[in-house]
């Protein structure tokens, strides 16, 4: 089916793109999954590009374009080459939505240019060692100094997506302690200057996929972060979380949806030039009906991702509609990928082969940016259950 959300422009993006994976990651990729980080020289790259400045405003160096749909296609392309770009997405996908809106002129002069330049890499720190799905149980504390000219940091983040190419961090923290009648209270963001006395950064954590992803511990002790760096209102952080989650959670959606794409694509390919039994696996019935099946799942997939990311553009995408869309998406691309693996044989179990990296890869998306589980809540909730 014609993909109806994409113009002329986001294919020729596509194109500048695929070409840019294809010479600037592909060949040097295995060497980034052995170090288990993308080189931080890389993300002046995507600058260069122009990637990171598509949506930041033009006063600020950027293109001034108000669409998600740019990030999507990179996203769609990086995994479509069965690629990550570590902590980029998360700094344009996720940081900048809370910048554009709640930074002030002053902030933003200070902060977008750099951002737009690959010079500011942003990372966002919401989950903690005792707390991820209930977010308001968060425990880490950043307290007014007397003179009123400070906040005083403490407590300690895990998970961190870009957390060690990081140079600032939105920090979610406890300024004032819950109310009674609303444990969301309190909690406000600040951005955190990497280089800060106090702020450390832990392990890097060896996962299970995603490794190019530099998934870090942060530890703050004692951190003076000036009251000039408090993003939004005091307080109101829980809110502000709620506004932005949609997005990331779409944004899983769509990479969920591109990696089935490409897993049918892989398996497509592999099994028509493996021979067994004196024949291709692609002509054993069992094979068409496997890959047509995938192929079907990853359509309805796509439906889903073309009508989200109108959504969004327009501002009309709801918290159960984004909660629905990676509900669905991930679960199909779970199902794709682990069937298109099977269809590889051994093979798809040596990471040389990109159907196994992917399958590793793609296993975290029902659990980040909100479990399915908490995905399952928020509709039901919708639907005044
Ligand atoms: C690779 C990776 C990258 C990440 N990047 C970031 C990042 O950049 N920034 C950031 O802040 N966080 C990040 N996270 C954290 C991620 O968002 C959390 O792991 C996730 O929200 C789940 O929290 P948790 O791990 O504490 O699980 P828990 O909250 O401990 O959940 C454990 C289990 O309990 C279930 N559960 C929880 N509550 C309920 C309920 N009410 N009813 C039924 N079941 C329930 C969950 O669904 C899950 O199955 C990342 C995580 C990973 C693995």
């Amino acid at each position: 089916m014609r993909r109806t959300s994409y113009t002329d422009d986001h294919e020729a993006f596509r194109g500048t793109v695929r070409k840019f994976v294809d010479t600037e990651v592909v060949p040097v990729y295995d060497k980034w999954y052995e170090a288990g980080i993308v080189p931080r020289e890389f993300y002046y790259k995507m600058a260069e590009l122009g990637v990171f400045g598509i949506e930041v405003p033009e006063e600020f160096g950027g293109a001034g374009i108000e669409s998600f749909k740019f990030q999507a296609v990179l996203m769609e392309e990086a995994a479509r080459a069965g690629v990550s770009f570590g902590g980029s997405s998360v700094h344009v996908g996720l940081c900048l939505p809370y910048l554009k809106k709640l930074a002030t002129d002053e902030q933003k002069q200070r902060w977008l240019p750099g951002f737009a330049a690959g010079e500011i890499m942003f990372a966002i720190a919401m989950t903690e060692p005792g707390t991820g799905s209930d977010l308001a149980g968060m425990r880490t504390t950043a307290k007014l100094s007397e003179d009123g000219t400070h906040y005083v940091l403490n407590g300690a983040k895990t998970f961190i997506t870009g957390g060690v190419n990081a140079d600032r961090v939105i920090v979610c923290a406890r300024t004032a302690p819950p109310r009674e009648d609303d444990r969301r209270f309190g909690i406000s963001l600040l951005v955190v200057d990497t280089t800060s006395p106090g702020y450390t950064v832990g392990r890097k954590l060896d996962k299970l996929g995603l490794r190019v992803s530099d998934t870090a511990e942060l530890n703050f002790t004692d951190v003076r972060v000036p009251v000039e760096d408090l993003l939004g209102e005091e307080n109101k952080g829980f809110s502000y979380l709620g506004q932005n989650l949609p997005q990331e959670r779409l944004s899983i959606a769509v990479g969920a949806y591109a990696q089935a794409a490409a897993a049918v694509r892989f398996a497509r390919e592999y099994t028509q030039q493996r021979n067994v039994f004196g024949k291709p696996v692609a002509s054993f019935q069992n094979t068409k009906f496997e890959l047509a099946a995938c192929k079907a799942e990853v359509d309805a997939a796509e439906a889903v991702v073309d009508r989200a990311l109108d959504a969004l553009d327009a501002g009309e995408l709801s918290a159960a509609d984004a909660a629905s869309a990676k509900l669905f998406c991930t679960e199909v691309a779970a199902r794709v990928v682990d069937r298109c693996l099977q269809l590889h044989g051994g093979y798809g179990f040596i990471n040389e082969y990109p159907i196994a990296r992917l399958y590793a890869d793609n296993r975290v998306n029902r659990i980040y940016g909100g479990t399915n589980e908490v995905m399952k809540m928020i509709i039901a909730k919708d639907m005044g259950l």
